[in-house]
């Protein structure tokens, strides 16, 4: 087996109202002057205002991400001169183009995230659009992530339950992997295990979650952790992204503008059942934590649904049951109409 080296954070700080100790945690990282913090126009006032504040003494400065895009990388490294650290505050845009800032600066990174929506905080690859298409480029592996539960807690719903679905759709991506290593694909046992029990972590505190307890956020926040450690440790996203994935990158092209985990979850559906895994559990388990379980909760037609999973068989070099079972327009068909998502 090859060698690979894993990066992964030096401090996790969770809890409510954590965010408001970034001054003791940047000395404590020997981090000790000219932080930039980044935030987008919402999240400025959810927390990155505060967190500017309270850097004041270490020479802060401050800069609105107004985009995900490699421009706007490339704007904010030259506006934001000499500095020793990037701070960002907020969701995914905020945290991709503050992962990349940082890279390019070749200073320390540490992340606040706004919302637990999704599972792929802790890596070092930020997803950034260049023209239309979205590409991924080296970002830096946070140093530090600093989930305040009470920031998370009021995230928007539909937000919180994308982050759940994400987490959900584990179960997909991790038989796919499987799969993968029959035709001699690296597969780690620790890391699909680790995958798995992210999501199984989530599942147990569905009801939690969809209360949007600060018990159910903080429970996802770690299954969402777990996932993101799990990539780490795998060297790719295997763990957490199979066919289901690829069917949500599809319908991203395809312009769908629901959100990531969303798509996951209900494609991952979809992908259990032509699995022959208990789609029923996964249905009920999406159902239970507040996200969307049909292609019509999405805001996608059944003909642009079926038409995604058909073209995610291709959609990269990535063996899953779409190649396995050579899941063709029929078949696709078949498996959304016994599950009911389309
Ligand atoms: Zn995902």
């Amino acid at each position: 087996m090859e060698p690979h080296s894993i990066e992964l954070p030096r401090k996790i700080l969770m809890g409510k109202g954590v965010s408001g100790r970034m001054l003791g945690l940047c000395k404590e990282l020997r981090i000790m002057g000219r932080p930039l913090v980044l935030a987008d126009s919402v999240t400025k006032g959810i927390a990155g205002d505060r967190v500017f504040q309270d850097l004041r003494n270490l020479d802060a400065r401050m800069e609105i991400v107004k985009e995900a895009t490699i421009q706007e990388v490339a704007r904010i490294s030259r506006r934001a001169g000499p500095i020793d650290a990037v701070i960002s505050v907020g969701g995914g845009s905020v945290i991709d183009v503050g992962k990349a800032v940082a890279f390019r600066k070749q200073v320390d990174f540490i992340c606040v995230p706004t919302a637990p929506s999704h599972d792929g905080i802790i890596s070092a690859t930020a997803s950034l659009l260049h023209g239309r298409k979205k590409v991924s480029v080296r970002g830096k592996m946070p140093l530090a992530i600093v989930a305040d539960t009470k920031i998370l807690k009021s995230a928007p719903k539909r937000l919180i339950a994308s982050g759940y679905a994400d987490a959900v759709s584990n179960i997909t991506a991790v038989y796919d992997w499987k799969l993968a290593r029959k035709k001699g694909e690296y597969y780690s046992e620790y890391a699909a295990e680790l995958g798995m029990l992210a999501a199984k972590k989530a599942m147990r505190s569905a009801n939690l979650i969809k209360q949007g307890s600060e018990r159910g956020v903080r429970n996802l926040m770690e299954a969402l952790i777990t996932s993101s450690v799990a990539m780490t440790m795998a060297g790719s996203s295997r763990p957490a992204s199979g066919a289901e994935h690829a069917i949500s990158h599809v319908l991203d092209s395809m312009g769908s503008r629901a959100l990531h985990g969303e798509q996951c979850g209900v494609a991952s559906i979809v992908t259990a059942c032509l699995q022959g895994q208990d789609w029923w559990k996964i249905r009920k388990a999406l159902k239970d934590g507040g996200a969307p379980t049909t292609a019509k909760e999405l805001g996608v037609g059944r003909q642009k649904f079926l038409q995604a999973i058909v073209k995610a068989r291709n959609y990269r070099e990535r063996y899953t049951i779409l190649n396995e079972k050579n899941v063709d327009l029929k078949k696709a068909e078949k498996a959304c109409k016994d599950t009911g998502v389309c």
